[in-house]
């Protein structure tokens, strides 16, 4: 059933007002009309089945509330080497549906591409559209946040209870343990870093061991750099959900 995310003010006494967005979505791309059921989530995570009462002026009412929550069990910080083109926003859209909470761009020594702060702005609007509709087609109930661009020197305050930076000389020297171990470790949080096409500079990866991120090998073969976040959040997922 498509799911709608909501401001808290957006509804009272049962009664929720559609934004534009929304009553243009429902009209002409579903093609839904009075009656027929949407779900809505509020800010609090609080999901709703709603029943459209009138589409054109978008009143929709809340029939009741659904008990569900498919969020991940531990929070997933990505803090991620900006990659060239449109690979951030396919990241964007993939680490959403796999659980990540919260994502962190990275600039680092070999990104090549070469983006400011007032122009990352420009995107940051788009970006959380591409989030916003990730979350509204693989049900979660909650929004991944995206941090401002930044850099390793400021890392420290993005650690978790566990911190990674994949590193691909790891996975050259043969490093097997250190992603397994890791995840026995977490309890409410863990953080990991992967890099742009370039990989890291290793005066990079010393820095960011010091501030406490431990190298980790994803495996025998090296990754794209949209690959490696996908593989991480897919073992996080499947040793979290699917291995008890
Ligand atoms: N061009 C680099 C590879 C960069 S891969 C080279 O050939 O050495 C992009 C990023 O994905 C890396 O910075 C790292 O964070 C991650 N990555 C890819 N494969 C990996 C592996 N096998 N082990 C650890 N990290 C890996």
């Amino acid at each position: 059933m498509q799911r709608y995310f909501i401001k808290n003010d957006s509804h009272k006494d049962g009664v929720i007002q559609s934004t534009d967005n929304m009553i243009r979505h429902m009209k002409k791309v579903l093609r839904y009309s009075n009656g027929d059921q949407v779900i809505c989530v509020d800010e609090n995570a609080n999901v709703y089945l709603c029943t459209i009462a009138d589409i054109d002026k978008g009143i929709l009412i809340r029939e009741k509330g659904l008990q569900e929550y498919n969020e991940l069990d531990v929070d997933v910080t990505l803090v991620y080497g900006l990659p060239k083109g449109d690979k951030f926003e396919f990241i964007l859209q993939k680490a959403t549906e796999l659980g990540v909470k919260r994502i962190v761009p990275l600039r680092t020594k070999r990104s090549i591409i070469r983006i400011d702060d007032k122009r990352f702005l420009k995107k940051y609007e788009r970006y959380n559209r591409i989030i916003t509709e990730a979350c509204e087609q693989c049900e979660r109930e909650t929004k991944p946040l995206l941090e401002p661009l930044t850099v390793i020197s400021k890392l420290g305050q993005y650690r978790s209870d566990v911190n990674l930076v994949a590193y691909e000389e790891s996975s050259r020297e043969g490093e097997k343990s250190v992603l397994k171990k890791a995840l026995d470790r977490i309890k409410t949080s863990i953080t990991i870093v992967v890099g742009p096409e370039g990989g890291f500079d290793p005066l990079e990866i010393k820095e960011m061991n010091k501030l406490g991120f431990e190298s980790c090998s994803l495996g025998k073969r090296i990754l794209r750099t949209e690959t490696a976040p996908l593989y991480m959040l897919s073992v996080i997922g499947f040793e979290r959900e699917l291995s008890k």
